[in-house]
């Protein structure tokens, strides 16, 4: 399967007053053509970062300390302002997690729609209009040709987060990026939400990157999943094998908390005991050690290694691989 874009070994600090704060350490993951791949974590765990740096938009006080985002021929991370900008209007788009902050309230949607469009320039307005009234369309909105002219504040929520994707789709993106796309939703509207992006996957041919805390929808709408932990991946795969055979003690943890509701989508990532630990600190030894079950001794002391499970699918910890493996683990469990 062809990859279309491939983060490889990166890691980004953040300046703070209080320290450096090693937010993305050697994060490594591809994301394959036509897939819709999931990241999770806790909040804190680097997943909004990642999708951050994919467009370039990392806050001013991150620093990138290592690595590559590849997309087709180009790296994103060293490619330059101008073209990182191109890449955002037409090849790489976004769904924001609260439209009423990333749609602007004094235009309608179809002045921000054109705007959109602003490189086409061998396309007349008129034909502009016609694109953004068949793209309200296809996401759903009724009577698209006279809702195009009012604003974001004539529409419900769950029209809103419609309107946001036709926008995002406007411009036929290779790739899009979701940051938390329904949490701003009731849960009827967050299903239906769910449905329409992998139709619309489906239909326009996308790759997704979706973003969120929430294990029901990636269950419900991934076909990989990204598991982020304190800034690392810890495991990643395809979403049903990861959901019935996971292999990290920490993805084993959330799935074990509440498995029967693995596929509700207001299923929230549950809580497990104890807490994430300071990034501040240097890093030794396996991150999830602190709250680790079945934490050893080497382990707080030795990194484990990525262990590939079977292909695409692997897990960092050290009870898979080598001196420190334990032949009975994971043990079966049943989601
Ligand atoms: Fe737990 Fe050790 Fe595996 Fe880390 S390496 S997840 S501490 S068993
Ligand atoms: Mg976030």
């Amino acid at each position: 399967m062809e990859t279309l874009l491939d983060i490889r070994n990166l890691s980004v600090d953040f300046r703070t007053p209080r320290g450096r704060v090693q937010a993305l350490r050697d994060v490594s993951f591809p994301v394959r053509k036509n897939r819709i791949v999931g990241i999770v974590g806790e909040s804190g765990s680097g997943k909004s970062t990642v999708l951050w740096a994919i467009l370039g938009l990392l806050a001013k006080n991150a620093e990138v300390t290592s690595g590559e985002v590849q997309f087709g021929a180009r790296d994103l991370l060293h490619a330059g302002e101008a073209a990182l900008r191109a890449a955002r209007g037409e090849e790489i788009s976004v769904v924001f997690q609260d439209p009423m902050t990333s749609q602007i309230p004094v235009l309608t949607y179809g002045q921000q729609m054109l705007d959109i469009l602003y490189r086409r320039r061998n396309v007349s307005a008129a034909e502009k209009r016609r694109l953004a009234v068949e793209m309200l369309g296809k996401v759903g909105i009724p009577d698209p040709a006279s809702r195009i002219d009012q604003y974001p504040h004539h529409f419900s929520g769950g029209m809103r987060q419609r309107a946001g994707i036709a926008m995002a789709l406007l411009t036929g993106p290779k790739l899009l990026l979701a940051d938390e796309p329904t949490t701003a939703l009731d849960v009827t509207m967050e299903a239906q939400i769910i449905h329409l992006l992998q139709e619309l996957q489906h239909e326009l041919d996308a790759t997704v990157v979706v973003v969120s805390h929430n294990l029901g929808l990636i269950a419900e709408l991934c076909d990989d999943v990204v598991v982020m932990y304190a800034g690392e991946v810890i495991e990643a795969g395809e979403v049903r094998e990861i959901f019935h055979n996971a292999q990290h003690p920490y993805t084993r943890a959330l799935l074990e908390c509440d498995p029967a509701r693995i596929d509700d989508v207001s299923r929230k990532l549950p809580v497990i005991p104890g807490e994430i630990p300071d990034l501040t600190r240097p890093r030794q030894g396996c991150i999830f050690a602190p709250r680790c079950q079945r934490v050893m001794p080497e382990c707080r002391q030795i990194t484990p290694p990525d262990v590939e499970r079977s292909a695409g699918n692997f897990a960092r910890c050290h009870l898979l691989d080598g001196p420190l493996a334990d032949p009975s683990w994971p043990p079966p469990h049943e989601v």
